[in-house]
């Protein structure tokens, strides 16, 4: 930043940076850039943010991002909604979606359990999840959380407080690398993880 630039250009610059990824270079860049388009152009980029704050929200039913009470894949009558997938945040459904293997519904954890972060279970939407498998016609829950220790212990203490509900409860299978996340897993080995699914003991 410089004493040199306006002040409204220095705030750009100093939104930019907030960016992740984004550092002084770049961040002076896009304020360039900015500057330059045409108004409407600018302007779009504006109102783009501005309705992504606004408009979404979460489902009411599964927690992933949507802008209606009710997600596209929740109303989606095609969906067989006796499988509740459960994953750690709404990018995983978009990984698992994008492998076209997936007929099921979804419950978005909102992260997973890290004490050590000061993340415990009541912090995510586990109860949301007790509530619909307790709801009934749930026949399997697939944990999809990430194949890390976090990922793991989420697993282990949502499969704790399922099991008594009686519900057949699943995890993806080890084709995905330790330590790993869902998010960033090719297409190839999801599918194959989904398919060879095992049923937790
Ligand atoms: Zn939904």
């Amino acid at each position: 930043m410089s004493g040199a630039y306006t002040e409204s250009l220095n705030k750009l610059i100093e939104e930019f940076e907030k960016l992740p990824g984004v550092g002084p270079k770049t961040a002076e860049r896009l304020a360039f850039y900015v500057l330059k388009v045409a108004p409407a152009e600018a302007m779009r980029l504006a109102d783009a943010i501005r309705d992504t704050k606004n408009k979404i929200k979460r489902c009411e039913v599964c927690y992933n991002y949507s802008e209606q009470k009710i997600c596209e894949i929740c109303s989606d009558e095609r969906r067989d909604k006796s499988l509740i997938c459960v994953v750690e945040q709404p990018k995983d459904v978009i990984a698992l979606e994008k492998t076209g293997a997936c007929k099921w519904v979804y419950h978005v954890l909102g992260g997973h359990i890290a004490p050590l972060e000061g993340i415990e279970a009541s912090d995510l939407t586990i109860d949301k999840l007790v509530e619909r498998v307790r709801g009934g016609g749930v026949k399997e829950v697939i944990m999809a959380t990430n194949p890390n220790m976090a990922g793991d212990g989420t697993t282990l203490y949502v499969s704790s407080v399922l099991r008594p509900l009686g519900v057949k409860i699943t995890r993806l299978a080890r084709g995905l690398p330790a330590g790993s996340t869902i998010e960033y897993a090719s297409g190839k080995i999801l599918t194959d993880a989904i398919l060879g699914r095992r049923e937790l003991e």
